[in-house]
């Protein structure tokens, strides 16, 4: 699954928006794109690969293959693995010949993340990572330079309380924190930001 792909996969500098870079590709990829719109994130089934920005893109390689670009949500992420399976066999299914590249730069970030993803995160009862942008980035920023404190406000996904706090750094997989509300007393999962 390395290829040699991956190294050059710096110069492909796509916008967090796939909508546009879909368009593009419509009339060569629509029905491939749809199928694999339908594949979800292992860890998180509410929110498809697209949703979470993990799916990247979809071209043609030397060889006339399909490659799918994947991008893991971090190093190491233990659902990769299970992620390009369910790929490959959206490949066989849709009858086409392609393999999964992952492109690991850009290193995928949580503003990767759609609107959509965000809300189903909540609603699926994790905390969803701060939506970045100026103010929000600076907060993030002095935060992990000065340790914990003036850690960003994380809302309980259950009741909305901004009264929660952290009970453990890493929750139920690495790219989680586990919170516990202290409202509600309900724990749960924060996807922290990358
Ligand atoms: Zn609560």
């Amino acid at each position: 699954m390395k290829g040699s792909d991956v190294s050059t996969s710096t110069t492909c500098a796509l916008t967090p928006s796939l909508s546009q870079n879909a368009g593009e590709q419509d009339s060569e990829f629509a029905s491939l794109w749809r199928a694999l719109d339908q594949l979800t994130d292992p860890e998180i089934p509410v929110v498809t690969l697209q949703e979470m920005g993990i799916l990247r893109a979809l071209r043609r390689g030397a060889d006339g293959q399909v490659e799918v670009v994947i991008t893991p949500t971090y190093s190491g992420c233990p659902a990769m693995e299970q992620i390009a399976d369910d790929i490959v066999a959206t490949l066989r299914r849709e009858g086409v010949a392609g393999r999964v590249v992952t492109q690991l730069a850009p290193a995928w970030t949580t503003d990767w993340m759609t609107p959509e993803a965000r809300d189903k995160l909540r609603a699926y009862g994790i905390a969803p990572p701060h939506v970045g942008g100026a103010a929000g980035a600076a907060v993030i920023q002095f935060a992990s330079q000065s340790g914990a404190k003036n850690r960003p406000t994380v809302h309980c996904p259950q009741c909305g309380s901004a009264n929660t706090t952290e009970t453990s750094h890493f929750g139920s997989t690495a790219c989680k924190a586990l919170y516990r509300c202290l409202d509600c007393l309900e724990p749960f999962d924060h996807f922290k930001n990358i």
